[in-house]
């Protein structure tokens, strides 16, 4: 799962935002102001059904600040993105 989900600038980071563009799913903030220190991004690719399936996730950051369940908070009663 993406670090993200649980760190304190997921609604203002450029990384993230990239991931959510990735995954198309709605950004959490249209106008991210903060860029991030080294994020590593793991992808993965596998196929499914009849296409391409691609995932992205944020698995280490120097800028991550542990927030635990802040996705969440922004999003209540949404499921979490994996
Ligand atoms: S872990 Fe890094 S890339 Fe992810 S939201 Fe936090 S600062 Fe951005």
């Amino acid at each position: 799962m993406c670090i993200c989900v649980n760190c304190l600038y997921v609604d203002r980071c450029h990384a993230y935002f990239a991931v959510e563009e990735q995954h198309q799913q709605p950004h959490l903030n249209e106008n991210p102001d903060f860029e991030p220190l080294q994020p590593s991004i793991n992808v993965n690719i596998r196929t499914k059904d009849n296409y391409i399936e691609t995932e992205w996730d944020v698995v280490g950051c120097e800028s991550f600040i542990e927030e635990i369940g802040k996705w969440a908070k922004l999003r209540p009663g949404e499921a979490i993105p994996t």
